[in-house]
């Protein structure tokens, strides 16, 4: 498969065959939401479901696996963290791609997710390119 990342003509999330990559965006901020929407939706990706908490996020993972083929998953929000909702996922499904959406300066608990079985990490305040080239590069990896 061709590793080329620098194509921008908005489809690096759509699949070789055509379809879109699925993606489950877990955050409490609503702004952040609806900001890592517009961004995945104006590269062709599909966003398959919301979550503003963690057992909410591995809810709706266990309830939609098929589809999703991504999660961001903010690391602070009320009741289930981030991180504990990551590792959930992970558990129940060792393929899951899970991609961390970090405050700056949180590199500890950035870390701890690594050992803990994040695919990778994308930080706040989000950055368009980074966030497309984040994600491809876990997509394609
Ligand atoms: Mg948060």
């Amino acid at each position: 498969m061709q590793t080329d990342f620098s194509n921008n003509n908005g489809s690096s999330g759509i699949k070789q065959d055509g379809t879109p990559y699925g993606v489950l965006i877990v955050d409490d901020s609503k702004f952040v939401k609806k900001q890592l929407g517009r961004i995945l939706e104006s590269e062709g990706y599909e966003v398959i479901s919301t979550a503003a908490h963690g057992a909410e996020a591995v809810d709706k993972y266990k309830e939609m696996k098929e589809s999703i083929d991504l999660v961001t998953m903010d690391i602070t929000m009320p009741g289930m963290d981030g991180i504990t909702a990551m590792e959930k996922i992970v558990q129940f499904d060792s393929s899951a791609k899970v991609v961390m959406v970090s405050a700056l300066g949180k590199q500890d608990l950035v870390k701890k997710s690594f050992m803990l079985g994040a695919s990778n990490y994308i930080v706040k305040p989000l950055n368009r390119d980074k966030v497309v080239e984040r994600l491809s590069y876990v997509l394609n990896s």
